[in-house]
């Protein structure tokens, strides 16, 4: 859409009077001093200068100084001032929806303007944003979206791409981008931001671009480590044979025997395995596993619990923030505190208020508090030091979720929440030298996910070769790591031997969910199930709506087991309890429904929502019209669907075997795995159904997997693997010696056939959306 100069000029002048007239009018003074009052504000015109003069900036300023709602004002405004306000054109990108949302809410009610006009949003299939729209806060997916079609972002005059610190993959991704953007648009203004003191780094990147620092208004924070806080609270540590409520006495003991080896304090061995655990903070993904033992079992409970009632027993007023590992240690450590009789008294929706006189509010939380969310009146914070961290193990091409020791920059982002309102303590439950061991910062995204979708992403952009690419980034990934996602890719059918992509990898480009969820959609269409699929593919891309309370286990499990138990599939189950709730949602007894079969409305719902995109991105896609009931006709066939399932997942399987007692699961790389407990095909073992699909696996203290679908021989025969791979369908899982899978010479041959017909007719289809595989043939 282009205008002409007349209308920019037009526009520049209505935006310019309406600032000034909003800047003059009663809320809008009100407005403007609140704004005022923020630490970036200071900084202004030396910011605005800063970025007037270079191409590249990186500013970094604490959570809460103003960077995100108020520099992409500034520099909106300055735009306006200098009468360009019609024709500037400003992105901001964030890593959530929900921040790209309420941050232009925010924004906008600055302004005293609707979102839409000036201000606009876009994330994944909804916006509001329109023509007169000058600075646009996105996900960084959308702005990585719109290079697919607009390499050159042409009209864009400021990218700002916010939250840098994080090292996001999508983040990471787009800065190599833009970096070779940069040169051919010497007139795009880039802005870094980071909430943390990395920004050399990051100026290293860009050629040594400047940086400029927003100083925050927080107050000093005393730091104490492990050895003065058992000073402090006159726990000893050394009590080894107290037996603790949560097993910790495992831990004790190990270190026990630890420090009798080493003849040393309990707090020199810790520190000592710390130090040695230093490469864990580096690529190796083997050392992890020594720590894992006692990653988990280092909180100990009895400790925090001391430190807690040590800060009550303080006059100062002020409440406690508690940085924890994960919600089972939250709520495990909850159930202790709510016998204490001085800590007892646990009110979830109260995080945000004051808590009345005599009360010290106390709030547990992972480390999404680091810096995510504020919470203002914290003068204590309690730090054990660990987070659970997902990794990415290359050599056993597996994504892992393990406790590990947090950064410094964690560190000293934890100890910065006691410091909001005055000066604040911190309680660090580990040695000094440990936090010396600490990495610097921790390791970016792109050196810890499993790297497919960026694969597919970087070939759908027509990046070149996707390890030459990749090897431009910050911290380039493992070469291994490349290679896994390109022959995961080739196996899943996106990318061809001479890795370009295939029908199905450009669809599956489109669709911005994993491509295994990507692929049961696209099959799910063709194959006219698309209902289940739908809910399926949502209920993956989500939470899981199954709620499981610690104290409640049994039942929960019992639940999930009713809808799923008979299909032997967690994935149906899935279907079942979600059909189970739009029926009870058009009887209006939906709340009891989820509270009998313990289902989370809220996931469901946001689920309800999720269907509702794919169905629009299908439409898009040209792979399903408005006819819905059309490509619905098998969907309660449970060989279609579980045909489905198949193909997506794959090659997501395990073999089944039962060995005497016990029933093991090999997957394909000849790994063998656990299934989690809350799948319904923990119970029973159905020699009829000897392959299990399984959405993920993961790897915490073992490698395990958590949804998953028994499927027959056939079924794998005819939908595992790659369409049209030029060998017998059995032959890919023949290549690991482990998977017995004996047939006739001649079945084998039906089947390869059968198989290869069947190929044919859905890249067919994949070339010819409008056409219909079942009438075909
Ligand atoms: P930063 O990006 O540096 O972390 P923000 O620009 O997000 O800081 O926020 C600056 C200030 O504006 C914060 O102190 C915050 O409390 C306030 N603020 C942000 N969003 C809102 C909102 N929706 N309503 C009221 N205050 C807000
Ligand atoms: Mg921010």
């Amino acid at each position: 859409y282009e205008e002409s100069p007349t209308t920019t000029m037009q526009r520049s002048r209505r935006l310019e009077a309406k600032m000034k007239e909003w800047e003059e009018s009663e809320e809008g003074q009100k407005m403007m001093t609140i704004r005022r009052n923020l630490p970036s504000f200071k900084e202004k015109a030396g910011l605005l200068e800063v970025i007037a003069k270079n191409q590249v900036v990186v500013i970094s300023g604490e959570t809460g100084c103003g960077k995100t709602t108020q520099l992409p004002q500034y520099i909106l405004e300055a735009e306006i001032e200098a009468g360009r306000g019609g024709s500037c054109n400003i992105i901001c990108t964030q890593p959530r929806r929900i921040s790209a949302v309420s941050v232009a809410e925010r924004v906008a009610s600055e302004r005293g303007e609707v979102i839409g006009e000036t201000i606009g949003y876009q994330v994944r299939l909804e916006g509001i944003r329109s023509r007169n729209t000058r600075l646009l806060f996105c996900t960084t997916g959308i702005l990585l979206r719109r290079l697919l079609t607009d390499p050159s972002l042409k009209g864009v005059t400021h990218v700002i791409v916010d939250e840098i610190h994080e090292r996001g993959m999508n983040e990471d991704f787009l800065l190599v981008i833009l970096k070779e953007l940069l040169p051919q648009r010497p007139d795009l203004r880039l802005v870094l931001m980071s909430a943390t003191l990395n920004a050399e780094l990051f100026s290293k990147y860009f050629s040594k671009a400047p940086t400029a620092h927003i100083p925050g208004f927080t107050y000093p924070v005393k730091s104490h480590f492990l050895e003065d806080v058992l000073d402090l609270t006159g726990y000893r540590l050394n009590q080894f044979n107290q037996v603790d409520d949560y097993g910790q006495d495992k831990l004790w003991k190990m270190q026990k025997q630890l420090a009798a080896r080493k003849r040393k304090s309990p707090v020199a061995a810790l520190a000592e395995e710390a130090m040695a655990s230093q490469a864990y903070n580096d690529r190796s993904a083997g050392t992890r596993e020594s720590l894992s033992c006692w990653n988990s079992d280092i909180l100990n409970f009895n400790l925090i619990q001391a430190t807690l009632l040590h800060i009550c027993k303080q006059a100062r007023e002020g409440a406690v923030l508690v940085f924890m590992t994960g919600w089972e240690d939250i709520s495990a450590l909850l159930d202790k505190l709510k016998q204490d009789p001085v800590l007892g008294d646990s009110r979830k929706k109260l995080i945000f208020e004051h808590p009345p006189p005599g009360v010290r509010k106390i709030v547990l939380a992972t480390n999404m508090a680091e810096t995510s969310i504020t919470i203002n009146d914290v003068v204590f914070v309690v730090d054990v030091g660990k987070a659970k961290e997902t990794s990415y193990d290359a050599l056993n091409n597996t994504p892992c979720l393990l406790p590990t020791w947090i950064s410094k920059a964690s560190s000293r982002q934890r100890r910065g929440r006691a410091g909001r309102v005055k000066p604040g303590e911190c309680y660090h439950l580990y040695p000094k030298a440990v936090h010396e061991a600490f990495a610097e910062y921790q390791l970016p995204e792109l050196l810890r996910t499993p790297l497919h979708s960026l694969c597919l992403q970087i070939k759908s952009l027509q990046l070149g070769d996707v390890a030459m690419f990749l090897s431009k980034a910050m911290q380039p990934p493992e070469n291994l790591a490349v290679k896994n996602a390109l022959e995961y890719l080739t196996t899943i059918g996106a990318l061809d031997e001479q890795q370009e992509l295939t029908d199905l990898g450009r669809i599956l480009a489109l669709l911005p969910v994993e491509p295994r969820l990507g692929k049961m959609l696209i099959m799910g269409s063709i194959f006219r199930c698309l209902d289940p699929v739908l809910t399926i593919a949502a209920g993956l891309a989500a939470r899981d709506p199954f709620i499981m309370p610690m104290d409640k286990r049994n039942l929960a499990d019992q639940a999930k087991y009713d809808f799923a138990g008979r299909e032997a599939s967690d994935h149906i189950g899935l279907v079942r309890a979600f059909e189970g709730w739009e029926a009870a949602m058009s009887n209006q007894v939906a709340s009891s429904y989820c509270w009998k079969n313990f289902l989370s409305m809220q996931t469901l719902l946001g689920m309800s929502s999720l269907r509702k995109q794919f169905i629009g991105l299908l439409t898009t896609a040209g792979l399903i019209t408005d006819d819905l009931g059309f490509f619905n006709r098998y969907s309660q066939d449970p060989v279609v669907l579980r045909a489905v399932i198949c193909s997506g997942l794959f090659p997501g399987v395990a073999s089944v075997m039962k060995k005497q007692k016990s029933v093991l699961y090999k997957t394909i790389e000849d790994g063998q795995v656990l299934l989690s407990a809350s799948s319904v095909n923990s119970r029973d073992f159905n020699p009829k159904n000897p392959w299990l699909m399984y959405s993920e696996k993961i790897k915490m203290s073992s490698v395990m997997v958590r949804d998953s679908t028994c499927i027959s021989d056939s079924t794998l025969l005819l939908f595992g693997g790659k369409l049209i791979d030029g060998h017998a369908p059995g032959h890919i899982l023949m290549q690991g010696s482990y998977l017995e899978f004996f047939m006739k010479v001649d079945v084998a041959n039906t089947v390869m056939r059968l198989r290869q017909e069947m190929d044919k007719l859905i890249l067919r289809k994949l070339a010819n959306p409008s056409m219909d595989i079942y009438t075909e043939n």
